[in-house]
């Protein structure tokens, strides 16, 4: 899962000593009705979503629901504090607490709160668990399944080690969308994600959820640490070997100033983006998003997919 983060003007160093953004980072802050009943309705559950945490440039557009009127969220499950500590993320590292018995209800309550046809739910790692979440997660899938049958769901799961029986759980539960980050390309993998993630790891994450019956696997990647064009070419190559059908590519922001949170190495151009989206898209993706602003739970990408799934041969950008 990818932390984002402030988003301050763009320019010189700010008065916090954060580098100025680019021109392209330009957003509006999020307001709005629909956009305060949600976060009304997370905070009386006690739940946390991945907009909030990463302050995430689209959350107006998405919660607010943009021009279809229907927002989307992604809700993370399992705590808000992870075991792993990657150097992009914004979302605590620690000892997390004991798992909530009653979030797959309280999820489920408050996806028909937003009333949205498409939710994404991804959660923290639990390499503390014997399981480290799997079956967790997929009661919490399963559950919304049930209590809202039209509901298409993707989840953003983490790579439960490698182990292939927690991906065959979370399958198990018939999730529309299955995603697994790969992050980042091959050499700054170890640089960039916690030591207990591995690049080859998470290819081998991919390529079993479709092996073993994902109908549309997806993944993103971010850019900004200092990766050369070949590389991440070579990472889209190994991520359609891996039968991913859907890759996200996007630019790293610094979370926070504190030294766990890299610096960002470049602000890649929109035109390398628009490199990068035609190169996905000449290698067979079903659908590529690449810009600035993409994040891997990405409104139009869900709109995209919600028309695929829901049989609306809907066009690929
Ligand atoms: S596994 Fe890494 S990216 Fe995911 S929540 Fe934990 S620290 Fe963040």
């Amino acid at each position: 899962m990818t932390g984002l983060p402030l988003l301050p003007v763009a320019g010189a160093a700010t008065g916090s000593g954060r580098p100025r953004l680019p021109e392209w980072f330009k957003v509006r802050p999020p307001s709005g009705e629909q956009y305060g009943a949600i976060k009304q309705a997370l905070r009386e559950r006690g739940l946390s979503t991945v907009c909030e945490e990463a302050r995430c440039p689209n959350l107006s557009e998405c919660w607010s629901g943009g021009k279809s009127g229907r927002g989307t969220a992604t809700l993370m499950v399992m705590g808000g504090v992870c075991t792993r500590g990657c150097r992009f993320c914004s979302v605590p590292t620690g000892k997390p607490g004991p798992l909530d018995p009653e979030e797959p209800r309280k999820a489920s309550e408050t996806i028909g709160i937003m009333g949205v046809g498409y939710v994404v739910i991804t959660s923290v790692d639990r390499d503390d668990l014997p399981d480290r979440g799997a079956a967790h997660f997929a009661a919490v899938i399963a559950q919304c399944k049930q209590d809202h049958p039209d509901l298409l769901v993707e989840v953003l799961t983490p790579d439960f080690a490698g182990n292939p029986g927690a991906t065959a759980t979370i399958l198990a539960a018939k999730p529309d969308v299955v995603a697994h980050n790969i992050e980042s390309v091959r050499r700054l993998t170890p640089l960039v994600r916690d030591r207990r993630a591995a690049y080859d790891q998470s290819l081998d994450v991919l390529r079993n959820y479709k092996r073993d019956g994902a109908k549309h696997t997806k993944t993103s990647i971010m850019v900004g640490f200092g990766e050369r064009e070949e590389e991440v070419e070579e990472t889209l190559r190994d991520l359609r070997e891996a039968g991913v059908d859907i890759v996200t590519i996007g630019q790293y922001l610094r979370p926070t100033q504190e030294a766990r949170h890299l610096p960002v190495t470049e602000f890649v151009h929109p035109t390398q983006f628009a490199k990068y989206q035609a190169m996905a898209q000449r290698m067979g993706f079903l659908y590529v998003a690449s810009g600035p602003l993409v994040r891997s739970s990405y409104k139009a990408g869900e709109l995209f997919l919600e028309g695929l799934i829901r049989g609306a041969n809907p066009v690929a950008p």
